[in-house]
Order: C-alpha cells, then sequence, then structure tokens
C-alpha cells in the first residue's frame, strides 16, 4: 500500500487568481510550472491552471516545455528559463516553447523565431550583464525579443536593500526597450507591490500554497499508512542509532515513507497527525519508514497525515531545516497521486 499525495486543484487555481488579483487589471500573470509543477504533475497542473485563465506559463528546461505543451495544447505561451542550450533548438521549434535567452553565447547562437532576454539585474546567476546589454542594444532590438524579465533575489524579504536595488537596476537597462514587455516578478515580487509588477508576473510558488505568499490556500495533503502498531517498554529503544528512549511506556506507529519519498531526515521533529491529533516522530527518519508516537489516540487509522492545514509545507519545512520549495520538489515517486477538483 502506498503513501497517498492528494493535490488540490481548486487551491491552486485560487491561488493564482489571488495573486492577479494583487496586480492591476493590465498586468498579466502568469505561471511557473518548472520542475514538474513543483513536483505536483505539471501534465494535470497545466491543464487545470490554463482552465482557469493562464496565458503564459514558465519552465526551467526545454525537455518540460516539451511535456507542457502536450498537456495543454497549442495556446498558452511557454516560456523556457534556460533559453537554448546544446540540442534543444528542434524541441524548442517544434513545440513551440520560446527560450529566454540569457547570454552573450545564447543570443549569438539563436537564429530566428520567438524569444525573451533575460538580464541579470545582480542576482548574478542568469541573464546579461549591464554592460553587455549596452554593447547588444542594437542586436537585441533586431531578435525583437517579446518579453525582457529579471529576476529579484531577496523578494521574500521585503524590507531588503537589494529589491529596490535591482528595481533600479532593471529599469536602467531596459529604457532603450520602451515597447518590449517586462517582468520582474516572481511570488514574492508579486507582494512586494506595483513597482515590480511590469507587464507580466511570474509566480510559481505562491500557487502551490507556500511562503511568502501568507495568504496562499495550502494545495497538498500527504497520508502515510500505518503498518504496525506496538507498545515500546521503558529504557527500550527505538530505530537506527538508538537513538529515541522510552521514558515510559509508548505506543508506536511504524508508518510507510521515509528519505526515499522526500521526507528528509532532518525532519525528525516534526508530527504526524490523526484528525488533528499531533503524534510526534520519534527516532530516526529511515529510507521507507517513520516511526511515531501515537500514545495520544485511542484508535490509530489507517492512515496518518505528514502534510496538511496546519503542518504545511512551510512547517514541516522549518523542521527539516530548509525551505516549503525544497519539500514540495523533493516529494518522492511512489506516492498514489489523487488530483481534487479543476474543471
Ligand atoms: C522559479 C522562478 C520563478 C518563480 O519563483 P517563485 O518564488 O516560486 O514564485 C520566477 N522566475 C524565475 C526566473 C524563476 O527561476
Amino acid at each position: 500500500m502506498q503513501a497517498k499525495l492528494t493535490i488540490d486543484l481548486n487551491a491552486i487555481c485560487d491561488n493564482w487568481r489571488a495573486l492577479d488579483a494583487l496586480s492591476a487589471q493590465s498586468v498579466e500573470t502568469g505561471a511557473v510550472i518548472k520542475a514538474d509543477a513543483y513536483g505536483l504533475g505539471a501534465n494535470i497542473v497545466g491543464p487545470a491552471l490554463a482552465a482557469a485563465g493562464v496565458k503564459t506559463f514558465f519552465v526551467a528546461q526545454a525537455e518540460e516545455g516539451v511535456v507542457l505543451r502536450r498537456a495543454i495544447g497549442a495556446g498558452p505561451r511557454i516560456f523556457n528559463f534556460s533559453g537554448l542550450m546544446a540540442g534543444d533548438q528542434q524541441a524548442l521549434d517544434e513545440y513551440n516553447v520560446i527560450p529566454v535567452l540569457n547570454s552573450v553565447a545564447q543570443i549569438n547562437a539563436f537564429k530566428t523565431g520567438r524569444c525573451a532576454v533575460q538580464f541579470d539585474s545582480g542576482m548574478n546567476r542568469l541573464g546579461l550583464e549591464p554592460a553587455e546589454v549596452a554593447k547588444l542594444t542594437g542586436k537585441i532590438a533586431a531578435l525583437g525579443p517579446e518579453l525582457v524579465i529579471s529576476h529579484l533575489a531577496c523578494a521574500d524579504e521585503p524590507d531588503h536593500s537589494m529589491n529596490t536595488a535591482q528595481l533600479a537596476g532593471f529599469r536602467a537597462m531596459s529604457v532603450d526597450f520602451p515597447k518590449t514587455a517586462k517582468s520582474l516578478a516572481a511570488t514574492g515580487g508579486v507582494l512586494l507591490g506595483s513597482d515590480y509588477h511590469y507587464d507580466l508576473t511570474r509566480p510559481g510558488i505562491g500557487l502551490y500554497g507556500g511562503l511568502p505568499f501568507v495568504g496562499a490556500k495550502p494545495v497538498v495533503v500527504l497520508d502515510l499508512p500505518v503498518i504496525q502498531v506496538r507498545d515500546v517498554l521503558v529504557g527500550e529503544t527505538v530505530g537506527y542509532g538508538n537513538n529515541w528512549t522510552a521514558g515510559k511506556t509508548t505506543k508506536i506507529a511504524t508508518v510507510s515513507g521515509g528519505y526515499a519519498d522526500g521526507i528528509l531526515r532532518s525532519s525528525g521533529s516534526a508530527n504526524l497527525y490523526a484528525d488533528g491529533v499531533a503524534c510526534p516522530i520519534v527516532g530516526r527518519v529511515s529510507m521507507d519508514l517513520i516511526t511515531v508516537d501515537v500514545s495520544a489516540l485511542k484508535t490509530v487509522p489507517p492512515m496518518l497525515s505528514l502534510l496538511n492545514n496546519v503542518q504545511t509545507v512551510d512547517v514541516l519545512a522549518d523542521h527539516a531545516g530548509t525551505i516549503g520549495y525544497e519539500i514540495l520538489t523533493g516529494l518522492g515517486a511512489r506516492y498514489k497521486c489523487r488530483y481534487i477538483g479543476g474543471s
């Protein structure tokens, strides 16, 4: 029996609408569904968002663009953040995936067709530097990009001085492209306000219920099946390394799920939930199994939940010392996925 991952497509679409409502009507809200829609299944999430009104999608690899195009059909635009890499051209052409050209090399390798260009406004990750843009202004203009983008490094910290610095940098770099549509904001940027919205926003994590979008509806529930329940007596230990010792007689449930499923070893301070009752994980998280103190339960249900409306991806991420993005994208392949909602 597999663990069950329930993905609420209505919540994803509601989160998109809520983010869309934060910008002016003239601003388009796109959707980032790279990394298989942050682990939730681009071939299902993509069509649901397209039905909700998304007209522009972003992926991170040409191959992801192909999968998405097959799922959503011919209408919406798909931009590929990694641009044009060796071997990409044919797939991009065949599936009408638009490369975001990131470097002088990519611009030189690009021949003709639809494209976007990324400017680096300070993150030093992807995009043309200011001096490169200045030098190539004519060449870029001649390519006729339908979008110029940049990406914020600290948008999840509203008061960080990097935000205004990058805003000023992007503004300066794009003055020579007054007629080209522009995009700067991911989820964090949408929340920073209208200065950051430009023509098109690119939220990802907020769609999937994650911070920094505090108002997001939770999207995933993860239920792990209970395999066995036992009483552990005072002084007995549980799990690898004898990491936990019973201070009193304790009812321990062993559930199916572990670090091979993306449940990080470092998340051992988290709880599993039975109808709102928190049951602490005890002992080490192992590859396929987790042991849980279910002493608080009168009866142990067939499944205990690890992700729910109380222990969200960000709460679990805090336990594991990481971020919600990593929890979502790490969700493993061994779950039985069930989608609810969607039209
Ligand atoms: C991943 C990514 C996004 C989406 O970011 P979120 O923080 O998930 O909203 C937007 N733009 C670029 C360039 C990205 O790499």
